[in-house]
């Protein structure tokens, strides 16, 4: 089999992380090049300033994977398209949720493969937690999604731009789990948005749902993001089945509580199930750009209302 080649553009936190090491133990794939606007070099592979130069030079690859923020994401997606390759796509997919559809639409003329990844749904105990709720009703939903900004996201100035999510950039990997585990869609109901008084994305986000899988008008479903919270980190996800069954998923996703019970305690190996999951897609020539994550965040930007909380520095 021979692998893809592959080259990584935006060489930033996660590319580093997560991408490059999961990439050089993949056999499936081979990294060729890569993109770094600050020049940053991995041994044994050419880096190139911007798409373009990479375009022109005599590097032979078929695929990219687009690891910088949103703001840049639809640009460089669509000229790797246009140029060709399939494109896996970070999360947030693009800045709106309009560009994400195009480019869906673009891939399927060019006759690529596009991926937008959701790199949180790919815990076993996810896949766990979307069996037992099949076919279910849902008395409570309450998404607690709490972490410090300055731990996880050092200096990174542009999720305080327009565009850059705010606390949705993390809030939407816990929304990616919900829309994939729950047995029908959500809507949100209500929003109140916190944005800091010298900021332009908000620092933290309550929402409320609602949705056709609800026991009854009453069932509370919520979400609560805030990244001002320090200390002990909070990324767990609460559910009670319409038989007063409790489901708790914690650690971002990596443990399954049932009743209690840890039922699924499986190490965090995401990035390892999105290349996977690529290889799969490549394979059969499909692609997954599954918006409904990013929906829900543009609607909650849509209705939500805005407070003014205390100005934020790093
Ligand atoms: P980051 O550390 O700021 O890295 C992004 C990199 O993209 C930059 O270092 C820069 O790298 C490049 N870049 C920045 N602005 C650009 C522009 N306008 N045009 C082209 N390239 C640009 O951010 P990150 O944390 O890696 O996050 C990147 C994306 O991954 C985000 O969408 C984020 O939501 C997602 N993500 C992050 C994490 C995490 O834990 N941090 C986890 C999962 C997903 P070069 O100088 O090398 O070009």
């Amino acid at each position: 089999m021979t692998p893809t080649s592959i080259a990584v553009i935006g060489v930033g936190k996660i590319a580093q992380d997560q991408h490059l090491p999961v990439i050089a133990k993949d056999k499936r794939f081979a990294l060729k090049a890569l993109v770094s606007q600050r020049g940053i070099r991995e041994a044994g592979v050419p880096t190139f300033h911007d798409l373009s130069e990479l375009l022109a030079s005599s590097v032979s690859f078929d695929a990219v994977a687009i690891c910088t923020p949103p703001e840049a994401r639809t640009d460089i997606a669509r000229q790797a398209l246009a140029a060709g390759k399939d494109v896996m796509l970070e999360k947030p997919p693009a800045p709106t949720v309009a560009e994400m559809n195009d480019l869906a639409g673009l891939a399927v003329a060019a006759g690529r493969v596009i991926f937008a990844t959701w790199h949180s749904r790919y815990n076993a105990a996810v896949d766990e937690a979307r069996k037992l709720l099949s076919g279910r009703k849902i008395r409570a939903l309450h998404v607690e999604w709490k972490e410090d900004v300055r731990r996880w996201h050092p200096g990174q100035e542009w999720i305080w731009r327009a565009g850059g999510f705010g606390v949705f950039d993390p809030g939407i990997n816990a929304l990616s789990i919900v829309t994939t585990i729950l047995p029908g869609p959500l809507f949100v109901a209500k929003a109140e948005l916190a944005y800091p008084a010298n900021r332009d994305t908000p620092i933290a986000a309550s929402l409320a749902f609602s949705s056709s899988i609800a026991e009854s008008a009453g069932s509370v479903l919520s979400a609560e993001f805030d990244w001002r919270q320090e200390g002990d980190q909070s990324w767990n996800i609460d559910i009670t089945l319409d038989d007063g069954a409790a489901l708790r998923l914690t650690h971002g996703g990596s443990k399954l509580w049932v009743g209690g019970t840890l039922v699924v305690d499986a190490p965090m190996q995401e990035y390892e199930g999105v290349y996977d999951h690529f290889a799969h897609l490549l394979e059969r020539r499909e692609s997954a750009m599954d918006s409904a994550p990013f929906q829900l965040v543009a609607d909650a930007s849509l209705i939500g209302r805005r407070v003014e909380v205390a100005a934020f520095d790093w």
